[in-house]
């Protein structure tokens, strides 16, 4: 899925990636992708299973977007049916005034997957480079030095048996006014909205600013990360189906053997 992956080292302008496109699986209709997805599930749980069972391989996916770009539904959409046994989910929100007293990956790293695990981080250790930096919540001195430590520390998670995959849900302003404007009106979706959404669309092009650069010094091949386009909602689903499935094939999770000292054993 080269057409999705942040090219390490690579500068990178998102108005390169179209919010909209689809080209990526030519002729699909959106009750394709519904299939698709489905399938990718069923494929999944088989492989978590594996997971599961060999405790061998950790698993990190991370979700970053703009406010309404979906990151709740992908979440939904892409692991539903997974056991939760092997699965879990860390939404991070603003820290907390004693997360504040530590560095900023200190409340990261105990969330981190352990052997067998899949862990999903709705926001990351990503908001101390955008966040902070539009919300100046930090001296440029502080973020700046931040990229250096997030690529070592998820070169650290690679390096002791972690695949880390991060997903960018690319969505455009429009598509997100249509989506906080839908929270506005739907009682079912009010409590999603908050003040700091409508502060934080004002600042769309210093958030954009903040992604290209964090996405462009953080892209490692141990660490990738996708820019997927979401504005269409079942694409999104796909996209990172997709990936996730071709992620966790080169895995080749396997079934591990009867014990050794089970191995003379025939019946009971
Ligand atoms: P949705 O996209 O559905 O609105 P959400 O992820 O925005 O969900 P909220 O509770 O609305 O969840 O928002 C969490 C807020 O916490 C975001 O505004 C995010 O920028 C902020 N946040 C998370 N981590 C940090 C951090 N390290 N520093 C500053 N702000 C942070
Ligand atoms: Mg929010």
């Amino acid at each position: 899925m080269k057409e999705f992956l942040v090219s390490p080292g690579a500068k990178v302008d998102l108005g390169r990636w179209d919010p909209n496109d689809t080209s990526a699986f030519p002729g699909l209709t959106k009750d394709d992708g519904v299939v698709m997805v489905e399938n990718a599930r069923l494929r999944l749980r088989e492989l978590q299973s594996r997971l599961i069972a060999q405790r061998r391989h950790k698993v990190l996916i991370i979700f970053q977007a703009m406010d309404a770009g979906g990151k709740d539904g992908a979440v939904r959409h892409v692991f539903q049916g997974l056991d939760p046994h092997g699965l879990s989910v860390v939404a991070f929100k603003a820290p907390t005034s004693t997360e504040l007293e530590h560095d900023f990956l200190w409340r990261i790293h105990p969330r981190v997957p352990s052997r067998g695990e899949i862990t999903i981080f709705n926001r990351s250790h990503y908001e101390d480079v955008v966040a902070v930096r539009v919300r100046k919540l930090a001296p440029r001195e502080i973020w700046e030095r931040r990229y250096e430590h997030i690529v070592n520390f998820e070169r650290l998670l690679a390096d002791e048996g972690t695949t880390v995959l991060k997903f960018f849900l690319h969505i455009d302003a429009a598509e997100q006014k249509a989506r906080l404007q839908e929270r506005l009106r739907d009682p079912s979706k009010q409590w999603k909205l908050q003040a700091s959404d409508l502060a934080d669309r004002t600042q769309w092009a210093e958030f954009i600013k903040a992604y290209e650069e964090a996405l462009g010094r953080t892209s490692t091949v141990h660490a990738p990360w996708y820019v997927v386009p979401s504005n269409k909602k079942w694409y999104r689903n796909v996209v990172v189906a997709h990936v996730l499935r071709e992620a966790l094939e080169r895995l080749k999770p396997e079934f591990p053997p009867l014990a050794p000292e089970l191995a003379g054993v025939r019946s009971l």
